[in-house]
């Protein structure tokens, strides 16, 4: 922490020759007016020195930014501590030089932060896009280019440290953001914030209370007229109340409780199949939604194979699911769907709404591909001419296709006068309890 600033220097050196001068003349009081100034004046300098002091000092309208450095693990990864320590000092000028005279401008953790006064937002925003502009010069190869995300907070009455709490919680939103690298902090995050933890407690005290339990959705082959598999939904049962996945997943894979989830509902499945197996119940495939947390997670497929392993299960009765949706930016799970396809089946659930490449599902051995329900539903002429062309695709480099979230007759007719034979939906059936998908089997039997 620098302590001294050139002017302060100056002046003490001043004031101690003006000490020496009231010694030398033998003038006491001047002597001890002057070394009681230069002690409040260096007490009040360091004082200033301290956060929250200094936030205290700045006049109204002030802001805090605090500012990470994107893909910082990357960058140590590949450039290592010494090089990331480098860009780390550079950043500090290039946020004090581009900041206002008198801002206070410190490394704060993992962070910087910025305590700053401010006439409007747009002064601000110019401010954060000048400094990214520069950060991402430091590095002169293409390979890595440095980026800060901000969290801003426009400081209200509240005291330094719940507007420091602001600026974290809007830099941690700067961070999940894709498309901008600031965030503002407003009231609503924190609700959304507060309310998110509360319903994952609640999640992670049902899964302790074995209070999830598994549906099974049949798939119908239109031109066999039988089901042909099926898919294990999750479920939230709470005093006779049955809750859907859709209303708790995306919280649940938001804060990484779906990798806990999706390992309780591969088990919950292994043991059904083997009652089915036992009762001799003749069945086809189910198919086990894996999220992307999941499927990045380190050893994920030693655990899910030595699952199958445990319970006996051959390959042919499970098909991994996989989700397009993330909430991680950082993952990248291609090079996982690719390894798995190779052990396992593997269908892409969502085709069309996420972002796997079109070269890595050619290259894998993915069996399916699962055209999701908001292309079905869209009868525009627009939304008919890209459903056409993802059937078209998706039949041509050779995968099977199930159609999901089928509703109406009409939507069925569409369906399959296009080639799309294997149909999910509650036209033909709602999600069932395990019972009840037990007897839709057996009725098919006889
Ligand atoms: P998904 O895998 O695409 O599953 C299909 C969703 O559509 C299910 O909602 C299903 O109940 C619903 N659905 C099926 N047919 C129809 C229909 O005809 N009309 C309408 N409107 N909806 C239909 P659900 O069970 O609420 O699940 C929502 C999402 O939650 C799933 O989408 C899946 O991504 C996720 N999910 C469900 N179970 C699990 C799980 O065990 N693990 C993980 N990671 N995700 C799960
Ligand atoms: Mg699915
Ligand atoms: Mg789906």
């Amino acid at each position: 922490m620098k302590i001294y600033n050139i002017e302060l220097l100056l002046l003490d050196v001043l004031s101690v020759l003006a000490c020496i001068f009231f010694c030398y003349t033998e003038n006491y009081l001047m002597l001890t007016i002057l070394i009681v100034l230069l002690i409040l004046l260096n007490t009040v300098h360091i004082l200033s020195r301290v956060t929250k002091f200094r936030y205290s000092l700045i006049p109204h309208k002030k802001a805090i930014i605090l500012a990470n450095i994107d893909n910082q693990s990357i960058l140590r990864l590949y450039y290592g501590r010494k090089k990331e320590k480098e860009a780390v000092d550079k950043i500090l000028d290039i946020i004090e030089d581009n900041t206002k005279k008198g801002a206070y401008i410190k490394k704060y953790g993992n962070r910087f932060l910025i305590i700053t006064t401010y006439t409007n937002t747009p002064e601000l925003i110019n401010t954060i896009n000048k400094i990214n502009e520069n950060v991402s010069k430091i590095f002169e190869d293409d390979f890595f280019t440095l980026t800060l995300r901000f969290g801003i907070q426009l400081c209200d009455e509240e005291g330094f440290n719940s507007n420091l709490n602001k600026a974290f919680i809007a830099c941690s939103n700067a961070k999940r953001e894709k498309m901008s690298y600031f965030s503002i902090y407003d009231n609503e995050d924190v609700e959304t914030h507060m309310k998110e933890k509360k319903k994952l407690i609640e999640l992670v005290k049902s899964l302790k209370n074995h209070e999830f339990e598994v549906f099974f959705q049949p798939k119908y082959d239109y031109k066999e007229k039988k089901i042909v598999g099926s898919e294990a939904l999750v479920r939230l049962v709470q005093d006779g109340h049955v809750i859907p996945a859709g209303e708790f997943i995306d919280v649940a894979e938001k804060h990484g409780f779906t990798t806990y989830l999706d390992k309780y509902v591969l088990r919950e499945v292994c043991k059904k199949i083997n009652e089915l197996k036992r009762d001799k119940i003749e069945f086809n495939t189910i198919s086990v939604n894996v999220s992307r947390n999941t499927l990045c997670e380190d050893k994920m497929i030693e655990y899910y194979s030595s699952m199958l392993d445990r319970y006996d299960i051959k390959k042919k009765d499970i098909e991994f699911e996989v989700t397009e949706r993330s909430e991680n930016e950082l993952i990248s799970p291609d090079e996982k769907i690719h390894e798995m396809s190779k052990l396992f089946n593997v269908s892409i659930d969502d085709f069309g709404v996420g972002n796997s490449s079109l070269s890595m599902l050619v290259e894998s051995k993915i069996k399916t591909i699962k055209i999701d329900r908001q292309f079905i539903i869209d009868e525009s002429e627009k939304g008919r001419t890209i459903l056409n062309n993802i059937i078209k695709l998706i039949k041509e480099l050779g995968f099977e296709i199930v159609a999901e979230g089928v509703e109406t007759e009409e939507q069925k007719e569409y369906l399959t006068r296009r080639g799309c034979n294997v149909i999910q939906g509650y036209y033909y059936s709602r999600p069932l309890t395990f019972d009840e998908y037990k007897k839709a089997l057996e009725s098919e039997d006889n």
